[in-house]
């Protein structure tokens, strides 16, 4: 094989995983034995850092970790740590940035899908335990979300009928 495809692969198949990745750390983990840090989220911020931005230490580790030991010859070993880079970066913008208003920026991003995404993540926030929650992913979540979204938008500019 290429070893640009090969790359490739490394980086979007990375990219693709860490979902996965993260829907099942913040089920099994972050709802589980680490809630000790991810309650910090599920609560009232009381400064600009939380105790459950550590994850994202854990996850930095990770990627250059990777980039480090693939950096003599930018093989998949550095595109993964890339992969791993690029979707800690989406996490941040969408999930911290644009759901949590963290930063002051894309305050106006809107699509079906967007709004679906903050939807879903609200419903997750819906619990303050470390139990009975829903959403754990970020950028795959239930359908009914979508379907919400448009069904709400439909009652607000309802299609005149000819
Ligand atoms: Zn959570
Ligand atoms: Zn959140």
């Amino acid at each position: 094989m290429n070893t640009w495809l090969i790359n490739l692969l490394a980086f979007a198949g990375t990219y693709l995983v860490m979902e996965f990745v993260a829907w099942s750390n913040h089920k099994y983990i972050m709802h589980g034995p680490g809630w000790i840090l991810h309650k910090s989220h599920h609560e009232e911020r009381k400064s600009i850092f939380e105790w459950n931005d550590l994850y994202f230490v854990f996850y930095a580790a990770v990627s250059m970790t990777l980039v480090y030991f693939g950096w003599e010859n930018l093989d998949y070993r550095f595109w993964m740590g890339c992969g791993v880079a690029a979707y800690g970066l989406t996490y941040f913008l969408l999930h911290d940035v644009f759901i949590h208003g963290r930063a002051k920026f894309l305050r106006s991003l809107r699509s079906d899908y967007f709004d679906a995404m903050r939807r879903a993540h609200r419903a997750h926030h819906k619990t303050i335990t470390k139990h009975g929650a829903v959403e754990f992913g970020l950028l795959l979540f239930n359908r009914k979300w979508k379907e919400i979204i448009r069904r709400n938008k439909r009652m607000k500019h309802p299609v005149s009928p000819n």
